[in-house]
């Protein structure tokens, strides 16, 4: 799935949940979504002027739900590169304070490794679950059972962290879920052995860094690309 058309379903998912929850139904965006396109769509709505553009926004700010608006959506870090760096400022502009926490997110998120997000923090639905994987790659039996079962070494590049820097690196590793898509809204079981693999920290970053998280057999296939 092309990242424009991820973005075009974020926002159809937006739309839905925005006419559930809050009961503001966006049916002329909607419309336009499903017309030209969410890129389209969204870039037409960051420009300065735009008639009735702030009906729906000011309806999800005022319901506190600024993840659901349009504006949110495109500042979500995996479709920043689709947009101007002056449609973004628009866009974090317009969603006032909720606008400048993101910036403060986004900030001390490309501290962290790009996967990781804060849980307890409000976001959309595609980084909720996101969120949920963290979980599961940080829950510490599973996370024990995993490597108990495949070591330490990273499944990717075969980095080991005790061998390259001593002592300080025993039984230092990232723990990566192989399945997020799997992941559903019911009930999920876990199953560590199967479903989770060590990776080191670069292999880990760049796994996540796709707008789809990539397998580790076609990161392995690229890492071996540049060795030739
Ligand atoms: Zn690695
Ligand atoms: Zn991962």
């Amino acid at each position: 799935m092309s990242l424009e058309t991820e973005l075009t379903d974020a926002f159809i998912e937006g739309y839905q949940v925005a006419g559930k929850e809050v009961g503001y139904w966006g049916r002329r965006f909607l419309q336009a979504v499903k017309r030209n396109g969410g890129l389209a769509t969204a870039k037409r709505m960051l420009l300065p002027r735009n008639e009735g553009q702030r009906k729906g926004l000011d309806a999800l700010l005022e319901a506190n739900r600024p993840e659901l608006t349009v504006e949110a959506i495109v500042l979500q870090p995996r479709f920043q590169s689709l947009f101007t760096p002056a449609e973004l400022d628009a866009a974090r502009d317009r969603l006032g304070e909720y606008g400048k926490t993101i910036a403060i997110l986004a900030a001390k998120r490309q501290r962290l490794y790009p996967d990781e997000l804060e849980p307890g923090q409000k976001y959309a639905e595609g980084a909720k679950k996101q969120v949920r994987v963290n979980a599961y790659e940080r829950n510490p039996k599973a996370r024990a059972a995993c490597l108990k079962h495949h070591g330490y070494d990273c499944s990717v590049c075969g980095f080991n962290f005790e061998s390259r820097y001593g002592v300080l690196g025993r039984e230092f590793i990232h723990v990566h879920h192989l399945k997020p898509l799997a992941l559903t809204d019911g009930e999920y079981k876990l199953d560590a052995v199967a479903d989770l693999r060590p990776v080191c920290p670069n292999c880990h970053a760049m796994l996540h860094r796709g707008a789809a998280v990539l397998t580790i057999d076609e990161l392995r296939t690229k890492l071996s690309a540049t060795d030739a």
